[in-house]
Parts: C-alpha cells; sequence; structure tokens
C-alpha cells in the first residue's frame, strides 16, 4: 500500500484577511471603544487595553499604475510599519502606531499630490465603476469623470465644513457598479436607445442564448434576409447591456444619445432616519469628455445648496425631505420633467421603498 498524497489544494481563494492586520488591530480585534477626530483625514482609535491607533486618509484615482502603488508602498514602509487599507471609496489609509509620524506622512502625500482628507463632514472619495477603460456597457467614463467632479470639489475633501457627510457615487451604466443608489449625490450613465442589431449576428452569435439573456424578455426570434435572427421590442428594453455581453453584434454605446443622470439623497445609514434610495434629480445631461463641463456643474450645484442650507448633521436626503422635493428644484434651479415622475407599473412598491433591511 503507498503512503497517501498531502492534500491537494484545488481552491487556493484569498489569503486570511488576519494575516495582513495590523498587529494592534489583531490584538484589539473586537475591542475598539470610541475613535476621535485629529484634523482632516486624520482619526485616532482607542482600544478599551488603552492601545492608540492612528489613521491618515488620502484620496487616490482608483486606476493605479505600478508605479503609484510602488510609492504607496514606500510610504507605508517608511511611515506606518508597511500597513495599508483601501476603503470601499477608493480612499487610502495609512495605519500608524506612532502620532510622531502624522505630520511627516501627511506632508509627503501632499507634495505628491495626494490631498489629506475624506473623513466627518468631508466629501469622501467617489466610490466608481470601470468606464471606457473597461466595461463594454458603459454609457459614460467612469475615473475621467471622477477626476473633474473632485477636482471641482477638491476643498469639500480637504475640509470638513460641510453639514454633515457627503457621499458621491458613480455607476458608468444603469447596472451600477458601484452605490449610486445609496449615496448622497450619485452620477449614472444612461443609454437611450437599444442595442443596435449588427448583420454579423447569425455568424457571431447563438440565437437562443442571446434571446435568453434579455431579463425583460425583449428580444424575440426574427427572420432577416432568410436567415436565423432575432428583433428587439424597444418599449421592453431597459438598455441594460446583457445581450452585449453575450453578443459582439448588439452593441449598445451610442455617442450622440448616451449620456449621464444626476440621484440625490440616498444613503446607507440609519442615524436619524431610514436608510434611503437615491432619488431622480435630472434625467439627462450630455456626455462632454475630457472635462463634463454640465455634470461638473450640477454636481457642484447641489453641494453648494445643500452647504448652504442643510442643518447640521442633516444628511442630503433628510434635507430634501424636511424642505420638500419642489423646493428641492427651485433652489437647485433644476427643471422638474415628466421623467421625474415614477410611472413604473411596480410604482405603489417603488415608492415605499427604502434600503432598510427587512424581514
Ligand atoms: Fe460596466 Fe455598467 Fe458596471 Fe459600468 S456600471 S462597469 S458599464 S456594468
Ligand atoms: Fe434586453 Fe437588456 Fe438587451 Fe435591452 S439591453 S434587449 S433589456 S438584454
Amino acid at each position: 500500500m503507498t503512503a497517501s498524497a498531502e492534500p491537494r489544494l484545488t481552491d487556493i481563494g484569498p489569503p486570511h484577511y488576519e494575516k495582513y492586520l495590523h498587529p494592534l488591530i489583531k490584538k484589539n480585534y473586537g475591542q475598539w471603544r470610541y475613535h476621535e477626530n485629529l484634523a482632516p483625514g486624520v482619526y485616532c482609535h482607542i482600544a478599551e487595553s488603552g492601545d492608540r491607533i492612528y489613521t491618515v486618509r488620502a484620496g487616490t484615482p482608483r486606476l493605479l499604475s505600478i508605479q503609484t502603488l510602488r510609492i504607496f508602498a514606500g510610504l507605508a514602509d517608511k511611515y506606518s510599519g508597511g500597513y495599508l487599507r483601501f476603503t470601499s471609496r477608493n480612499n487610502l489609509e495609512f495605519l500608524l502606531d506612532d502620532p510622531a509620524r502624522i505630520e511627516p506622512l501627511k506632508r509627503e502625500l501632499i507634495a505628491l499630490g495626494y490631498p489629506v482628507g475624506g473623513t466627518n463632514n468631508a466629501i469622501s472619495n467617489i466610490v466608481h465603476t470601470q468606464g471606457w477603460i473597461h466595461c463594454h456597457s458603459s454609457a459614460t467614463d467612469a475615473s475621467g469623470l471622477v477626476k473633474c467632479v473632485m477636482d471641482a470639489v477638491y476643498d469639500r475633501f480637504t475640509h470638513e465644513d460641510l453639514p454633515a457627510k457627503l457621499r458621491i457615487a458613480v455607476a458608468c451604466c444603469l447596472n451600477m457598479c458601484g452605490a449610486v443608489h445609496c449615496s448622497d449625490i450619485a452620477i449614472l450613465g444612461v443609454h437611450r436607445l437599444p442595442p443596435k442589431i449588427q448583420p454579423t449576428l447569425t455568424k457571431v452569435c447563438e440565437v437562443p442564448t442571446l434571446i435568453a439573456a434579455c431579463p425583460t424578455g425583449a428580444i424575440r426570434p426574427a427572420t432577416v434576409d432568410g436567415k436565423n435572427s432575432v428583433a428587439v421590442v424597444e418599449q421592453q428594453c431597459m438598455y441594460c447591456g446583457n445581450c452585449y455581453t453575450v453578443c459582439s453584434a448588439m452593441p449598445m454605446n451610442d455617442a450622440d444619445n448616451d449620456g449621464l443622470s444626476i440621484w440625490v439623497g440616498g444613503k446607507v445609514s440609519n442615524a436619524r432616519s431610514a436608510p434611503k434610495f437615491s432619488k431622480l434629480a435630472i434625467p439627462f445631461l450630455p456626455n462632454h469628455p475630457p472635462r463634463w463641463p454640465e455634470v461638473v456643474e450640477a454636481v457642484v450645484k447641489i453641494v453648494e445648496v445643500y452647504a448652504q442650507h442643510a442643518r447640521k448633521y442633516e444628511r442630503v436626503g433628510e434635507w430634501i425631505e424636511r424642505i420638500g422635493w419642489p423646493r428641492f428644484f427651485q433652489l437647485t434651479g433644476f427643471e422638474f420633467t415628466r421623467y421625474h415622475i415614477d410611472d413604473f407599473k411596480h410604482a405603489a412598491l417603488t415608492y415605499a421603498r427604502s434600503a432598510h433591511v427587512r424581514y
């Protein structure tokens, strides 16, 4: 009989997160009492044991080159024992056990062009999706647009002078890989036309798979030039791009008709009021790269009006509910259109919805 072999590793997966925890976090795991805000972008967490850990937060462009990652890793080695992490909104956080290193780290980050801030009543980094750089179904870019918006609200990242925290999200199509459903201000790329069926469809795509890929049943079998093909019922298409994912002969992108919409008032927090879904503020803005001036102007307008009119600790959605939507449209100057009326046939359900988990 042969000796039994070593068990084979078939699913390696990610390493256990504990392996990368800062020693102080590991030591005090689950035993943190409270935190103090030392300055914009700088926190101190205090454990039951009295241990203190300091966090320095900086903004990043999210899409990072190897060179940039090496810079961040070098800073972590120099100041924070090699420990850093990325937040879900792509902020970079260095974890320090020595407060004397906070200021030198901040100085070096700022000199390299990475602003320190994004905590408390500031605008945090913008969580966003892949955009033109990576995703086939995007109606707009993501990181390029985020850069333009963050350039315009830079001081709101580095200063904590808003009524409450303000979270912005970008998703480049309605599939929404970003957090646009639950952010104070959300920018959402929109397609306005169904996919364009290409003559090559019958050569490159499997028709039954394509029909099955449509979540709304908008794709029907059709005969084109005597060959099996498909037709799209436009009224049933919600421009999700799922068909394009399985069939490259159904492209969605349209330089003239794709654009952006702006949504407001979402939040995940259940402080003061239940979590809320974002609601439509502007149904369509044109796609004007490389600086998207219309979108930047609209976001800045919402931020400024909110900063001026909201009460302390009021999130955007809470502020709008207090003053009423008509007043929001008056203050911002945005046009109220028929697209703001939710006439979806299940609207009765959507009116009553929040992001609150119910059992
Ligand atoms: Fe792709 Fe849409 Fe996700 Fe953007 S939001 S990355 S276009 S699926
Ligand atoms: Fe169906 Fe989505 Fe394709 Fe429209 S875009 S036809 S809804 S799969």
